[in-house]
């Protein structure tokens, strides 16, 4: 299912805007509008990704937005890029340069993070001097570019709403970086979930108890930190130390797990099949481990076949375990 909010925008980001959240049935996640392939761009073309919208579209509801299109440039219209230093970059036409549109993409920008808070990702599409992430072309007053700026609309978005996962779709192809943003995409809709109930100190402990192996896989040393956030929930603060521990988490997630931590972690989850395990399959399983370890096979190899073990072998424990059901195996 696709929502699209293009249409919106009224040019004023101070006006309050209605909270209500569209229903979706899978997670909700936004999109710049033209990598669906609808006909958005400045030539009246579009940025159609296959795999964002055949194999992500399976599990997430994209919400498409065109900033652009939003704060009134049209289609088609003259395109538009990042001129001056790197802190604070103008948008402006690329052939009037009179045309500058900087504060209504900063000012759309704004009010999308307000509006969409309760997205778990956006991915945003790269090199756009209103949706890049990273990377996208400055110009000086030679006409001389350097990769150093963020997109206007993105930038604006990123800063409001630092716990929404964000990524650009040029970067999906890198497995890591992709397993990387999906991972965080799952466990910001967990917490989304989690918090559309009564939060409590207990919940809020079980959900970090099922996280463990991921933070394991992502950021050891965080793992300290987190673990005294969560032990340490007062009923009176509550909803303020979890907003601190959700942000805590997202961030130590954002670190990319790396091949060696994994493995470190498939290690650990093993020990628990020790007193089951014949000598063969703990020799088959620690073959596995090195061959993921080695780039010879994926991360869901070691994992399939753990959990084909901790089926016969079942384990309280391991199985509330996000770890090894993360939901989105291809
Ligand atoms: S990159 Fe962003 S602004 Fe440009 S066409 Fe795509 S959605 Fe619109």
């Amino acid at each position: 299912m696709v929502h699209c909010t293009t249409a919106f925008f009224n040019g004023d980001s101070r006006m309050p805007t209605p909270p209500r959240i569209p229903i979706f049935q899978r997670i909700p996640v936004g999109i710049s509008q033209c990598l669906l392939g609808d006909k958005v761009r400045f030539d009246a073309g579009h940025k159609h990704d296959p795999y964002i919208t055949g194999t992500l579209s399976r599990y997430f509801d994209f919400v498409a937005v065109c900033p652009e299109v939003a704060i009134g440039l049209g289609v088609p219209r003259e395109p538009i890029r990042l001129v001056g230093g790197t802190t604070a970059p103008r948008a402006v036409g690329v052939h009037t340069v009179t045309l500058d549109v900087t504060d209504q993409l900063h000012a759309y920008g704004q009010q999308q993070a307000r509006e969409l808070r309760y997205l778990c990702g956006y991915i945003f599409k790269h090199a756009s001097p209103s949706c890049g992430m990273g990377r996208v072309k400055i110009y000086n007053r030679q006409g001389i570019a350097r990769k150093a700026g963020q997109g206007i609309y993105a930038r604006a978005f990123m800063a409001q709403q630092p716990l929404i996962p964000c990524e650009q779709e040029d970067r999906l192809g890198d497995p890591e970086l992709r397993e990387n943003f999906i991972q965080r995409v799952w466990v910001l809709h967990r917490w989304r979930n989690m918090r559309a109930s009564r939060i409590s100190a207990a919940k809020l402990l079980d959900f970090h108890h099922r996280h463990t192996c991921i933070v394991l896989a992502h950021h050891p040393r965080a793992y300290k930190k987190l673990s005294r956030l969560a032990a340490g929930m007062t009923k009176t603060k509550l909803d303020e130390q979890a907003d601190a521990y959700i942000l805590e988490l997202m961030t130590a997630l954002k670190r990319i797990a790396t091949p060696k931590q994994h493995a470190h972690v498939l290690q650990q989850l093993l020990g628990y099949l020790k007193s089951y395990l014949d000598d063969t399959d703990k020799q088959e399983m620690l073959e596995t481990i090195r061959r993921y370890q080695c780039g010879e096979v994926p991360l869901i190899v070691p994992i399939t076949l753990l959990k084909h073990h901790f089926r016969r072998h079942p384990d309280p424990y391991i199985e509330q375990q996000y770890y090894l059901t993360p939901g989105m195996e291809e």
